[in-house]
């Protein structure tokens, strides 16, 4: 579709007159990219500055329902198509974030990421539709206009990950650590489930530092947390809890199930074979204390860390290199 045929098919719109037309030449214009749908969602703008975000020149998209093609690599509605079929109850399921306060005007936000095919860069883009009514209120087309938002959406992450990571070990931070067993204390409440606790302490690491230097002794922390963190599932946590002290949260989780968790850890971080010379073990091996706890309103979760912690002093104190666990009814007690 050449740019005259293009001109052609916005005057296609069934409401088109004089300051259609106008508006219309303005939109492609606008520094904003933008595109329209008509009432059957079919496209019926697509500005330069959306044909520069995209990729995608609108002689292709222009007169199809294919915009959403522009945007993602699995089929999925644009914005404007789930205004346009009065599907907004989905945008909720489909977007990161999403503010529907307009809905009064039919105006509605969002923002997510889009896989962006032709562009061939993924981009976090925030999107506001607009419908626009004819005289007798009826739906004549839709509006939406893009914002690329990635540096800002990149820049937001980076400064979460300096907030909840720990700089040397990549896992989450002490900070994250207290924030995450609040929040899962409270869900094993409501819910009812168990919730588990590992303590893991680095054997004689004194000694390690003593025979390898601090570097070495960073670079072991780094080993032991990537084994540590290679046997957890999607809701677990890793957290580096201090020093050569790592701390496993492990939701929905009996103390039967954390003892397996603790003793895979203590077998993987065996198997590393790190030689520790300065200890009478050969290797680098690890104590965990493991503790569970039906939470309860009248407790609170520092006895959870409390009693893992004592667990802990038990296994160190039966020669290291093992697990020690809490039963249940201690650990909620
Ligand atoms: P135990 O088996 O009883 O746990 O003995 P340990 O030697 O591991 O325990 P101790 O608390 O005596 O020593 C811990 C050591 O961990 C001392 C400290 O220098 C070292 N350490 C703590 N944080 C770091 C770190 O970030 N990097 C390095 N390289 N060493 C650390
Ligand atoms: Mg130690
Ligand atoms: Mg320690």
């Amino acid at each position: 579709m050449n740019s005259s045929q293009k001109v052609q098919h916005m005057m296609d719109f069934p409401h088109a007159d004089q300051s259609h037309g106008y508006a219309f030449r303005l939109l492609e214009l606008l520094a904003i990219p933008a595109f329209v749908l008509d009432a059957r969602g079919r496209v019926i703008v697509w500005n330069r500055a959306c044909e520069g975000l995209t990729g995608v020149p609108g002689y292709e998209v222009l007169g199809t329902r294919d915009a959403w093609r522009c945007f993602h690599r699995d089929p999925r509605p644009t914005l404007a198509d789930l205004v346009v079929e009065q599907r907004t109850r989905e945008v909720a399921a489909l977007y990161d974030a999403h503010d529907t306060a307009g809905e009064q005007s039919g105006h509605v936000s969002a923002e997510g990421w889009c896989d962006m095919p032709r562009a061939g860069k993924r981009r976090y883009l925030a999107v506001d539709v607009s419908p626009i009514c004819d005289e007798h209120g009826r739906l004549a087309a839709v509006v939406e206009t893009l914002r690329d938002m990635t540096d800002e959406k990149q820049a937001q992450i980076a400064l979460e990950q300096l907030a909840t990571r720990d700089g040397l070990t990549g896992l989450a931070n002490r900070r994250c650590f207290d924030d995450t067993l609040h929040a899962e204390w409270q869900r094993a409440l409501r819910q009812q489930q168990p919730l588990s606790l590992l303590m893991v302490d680095v054997d004689n690491f004194k000694q390690y530092n003593d025979a390898y230097g601090h570097v070495g002794g960073d670079e072991c922390l780094q080993r032991i947390a990537g084994a540590v963190a290679k046997e957890m599932r999607a809701n677990d946590l890793v957290a580096r809890y201090g020093g050569e002290e790592f701390a496993v949260i492990l939701p929905n989780q009996s103390l039967k199930g954390a003892a397996i968790v603790a003793e895979r850890i203590r077998c993987r971080v065996e198997q590393l074979h790190l030689p520790n010379l300065g200890a009478a073990k050969r290797f680098v091996t690890v104590s965990i204390g493991a503790a569970t706890a039906l939470a309860a309103p009248e407790n609170d979760p520092s006895q959870l860390v409390a009693t893992a912690d004592a667990a802990l002093y038990r296994a160190k104190h039966m020669g290291r290199n093992r697990i020690s666990l809490t039963r249940e009814t201690e650990g909620s007690a």
